[in-house]
């Protein structure tokens, strides 16, 4: 959600059915909520520091109202996590769950692990999941796609450098005062 606020109602019911959402189905004035929530949801990710993703985290709990409940869906069934109650409608369970979900990464230590991809023109989400935890972009692709940029660069600088020397080379050794 953080990275396609815009998404049409069918994308945003699939990703919200792939996270095991109740009801995902969203009409016109719910897309529209839930866009505006998914920017704030982005911004805990483009936080500088770890103590303002956990206050703007910390925002997002009280906004959505997120109060979570151990329920089951019938005898034997698994008990589980409900963020707002399921009859709170779509856009308060999705902004309690997000909400949750965000405050959870951070309880867990994962604060300094929300990222947005440094490649220019992407600016991804992503949480860090890498063992040292250093990643500065959301995928391979927009690794690869830097260090070429960045070799491509390096290359052409050294290029400049090399005609550079060349031209102030040529003129000054035969013009010299002991070349004859
Ligand atoms: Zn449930
Ligand atoms: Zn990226």
């Amino acid at each position: 959600m953080a990275n396609h606020p815009a998404a049409g109602a069918g994308q945003l019911a699939s990703v919200l059915a792939r996270y095991d959402v109740h009801e995902p189905e969203a009409g016109g004035a719910r897309v529209a909520a839930l866009e505006a929530w998914a920017e704030r949801l982005r911004g805990v990710f483009a936080a500088g520091t770890v103590a303002e993703r956990a206050e703007r985290a910390d925002a997002l709990l009280i906004d959505a109202d997120c109060r979570p409940r151990l329920v089951r869906h019938g005898e034997g069934m698994p008990f589980h996590l409900h963020y707002a109650p399921v009859r709170a409608g779509l856009t308060a369970r999705v902004m309690a769950l997000t909400a949750g979900g965000l405050a959870h990464v951070i309880d867990g230590g994962g604060g300094s692990r929300l990222r947005t991809c440094q490649r220019g023109g992407c600016g991804t989400a992503f949480l860090d999941t890498s063992r040292n935890g250093r990643r500065r972009f959301c995928s391979l692709r927009c690794a690869n796609q830097v260090n070429v940029t960045n070799h491509r660069n390096r290359r052409r600088a050294a290029a400049a450098r090399e005609s550079d020397h060349d031209a102030r080379a040529i003129p000054t050794t035969p013009a010299g005062p002991h070349a004859r």
